[in-house]
């Protein structure tokens, strides 16, 4: 962590939630402390405390409040939780007064900075004037945002439906493509992650978060990207590109009563540790599939908005054009925000009512609008190129240098590291957990995932500046240092 004794002090003394615009500087930045006339200190039990008008709130007495009234599936990370006080741009502060420089951004979902003005106003603004009216009303901000989705996603006559998260978002696609193809037959790819709802719980692969295998779909799971665990691994890129495919057509020819509804597929798999395919894997996979008039569905709910730097959309580095697309996550910065993509006479299909009560909710548009008016006016997909090249160029060499660092891979502003046995692909959890416990002492943020939870997964902001990025690639090598 970054001590900052200053920050602490004020920190002490302001609770988040009453904190207001007029006290910070131009960015963001406190420039002074809120001095409650009652507050006094209190027992700040393991961490420091948040204290408001009497009422004390320390790290310590969250955490077992989280525990008594969440469910055990929800566990914070690391053994001493950290508590989010508030956050500016790639830092947060906890309620110690520590700063953290944030490289998961609440898994890929802060995209473009805490506290971003731009998104700030336009939250607000809404928020002032009107924060619901549902879609049985015209209602600019959906109306703008729909148009520009619809325009940034590369599908012909596109048509979007809104829902709250990425999960409803999937479910949707595959409500319309079964429909659409009257088969409840789909195809997804080892080691996925869809979502949680009970539809893309039976697309979803990844062992540790597939609750069911209970589902009225009928699901079949083809070699993917995940190379480092594949069959195939050894084999040059075009060659398992090919191996991938023939497995594909096997698996239709032997196994399919032939009218297979879709394929959904995260470009680059998140939960699963980033595991990246070679560049056209899906585009190989895509003529197979359009043969037999197979749908094929990206999901892009990490690997959107020009996250994977060399393009838009992950789909683009694979020379297919998706029959739809699904986002959420980092659309609306932090709003919840999220929905399907697919061309019109798919989207059509539905011919009874559906509705989602929250999709498309104004105030989720006017983020989006900002965030992804902000990406585009300032180029941040070109940003998290150079800035992952400049990551990429700078942790190389201590990967390959780290014995139990089994792989680095990922592109853009999306990282792993797969963290083995030295000299092996045996998971190493424990020190995975040592490494990511290292990166929180040295002052930085990162995820886990991976098939046995031993990846170790960077995504900064994708407005990162270069010194972030120094300050981040400092830190993980002195995590590894530490963890050696
Ligand atoms: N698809 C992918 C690729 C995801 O990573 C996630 C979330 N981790 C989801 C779908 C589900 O999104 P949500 O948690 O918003 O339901």
């Amino acid at each position: 962590m970054v001590s900052d004794g200053s920050l602490l002090v004020r920190t002490l003394c302001v609770k988040s939630s009453a904190r207001n615009q007029a006290e910070r500087g131009e960015h963001g930045v406190e420039i002074g402390p809120r001095l409650y006339p009652d507050a006094r200190e209190g027992d700040a039990g393991s961490g420091g405390a948040t204290i408001v008008a009497g009422v004390t709130t320390s790290t310590a007495d969250l955490a077992a409040r989280y525990r008594k009234v969440l469910p055990s599936f929800l566990a914070p990370y690391y053994p001493e939780p950290i508590s989010i006080d508030h956050g500016e741009g790639s830092n947060v502060f906890d309620l110690d007064g520590n700063r953290y420089l944030d490289f998961f951004g609440g898994v890929l979902t802060t995209m473009i900075g805490h506290s971003h003005p731009a998104v700030t106003a336009a939250v607000q603004e809404q928020a002032a004037k009107v924060m619901h009216t549902s879609t049985l009303y015209l209602s600019e901000p959906m109306i703008e945002f729909a148009e520009m989705v619809c325009d940034a996603s590369g599908i012909p006559d596109a048509r979007v439906y809104f829902t709250p998260s990425g999960s409803e978002a999937n479910d949707a696609a595959i409500l319309m493509a079964t429909s659409y193809r009257k088969s409840n037959q789909i195809l997804a790819i080892r080691n996925s992650y869809h979502g949680r709802s009970f539809a893309t719980q039976a697309v979803t692969s990844h062992s540790s978060w597939k609750s069911t295998a209970i589902s009225g779909l009928q699901v079949q799971f083809v070699q993917g990207g995940y190379r480092l665990r594949s069959p195939y691994r050894d084999l040059p890129d075009d060659e398992f590109t090919s191996a991938c495919v023939d497995d594909l057509v096997q698996l239709l020819d032997m196994t399919s009563a032939g009218d297979v509804a879709a394929m959904i597929a995260e470009p680059i798999q998140g939960v699963g540790g980033f595991a990246t395919p070679p560049d056209g894997m899906f585009g190989a996979f895509g003529k197979e599939l359009a043969n037999r008039g197979i749908l094929f569905i990206s999901d892009e709910v990490q690997t959107g908005w020009g996250r994977t730097g060399d393009h838009f959309w992950g789909y683009q580095a694979h020379d297919i054009v998706p029959d739809m697309l699904t986002f959420a996550k980092g659309v609306g910065n932090g709003i919840t925000l999220a929905g399907v993509v697919a061309r019109a006479e798919i989207m059509d299909t539905i011919d009874v009512l559906n509705f989602s009560t929250f999709g498309g909710n104004p105030l989720s548009a006017a983020a989006g609008i900002a965030t992804l008016r902000t990406v585009q006016d300032e180029d941040l997909q070109g940003n998290a190129k150079a800035m992952g090249e400049r990551f990429h160029e700078a942790m190389q060499a201590t990967a390959d240098d780290t014995p139990w660092i089994a792989e680095m891979r990922g592109r853009g502003l999306m990282w792993a590291f797969e963290i083995c046995e030295p000299g092996g692909v045996e998971p190493d959890k424990a020190r995975t957990a040592d490494f990511h416990e290292a990166c929180r002492r040295h002052g930085l943020l990162v995820g886990k995932g991976g098939l046995y939870g031993n990846v170790v997964r960077l995504a900064p902001m994708l407005n990162v500046t270069a010194d972030e990025m120094d300050e981040g690639v400092a830190a993980l090598q002195a995590a590894v240092a530490d963890v050696s």
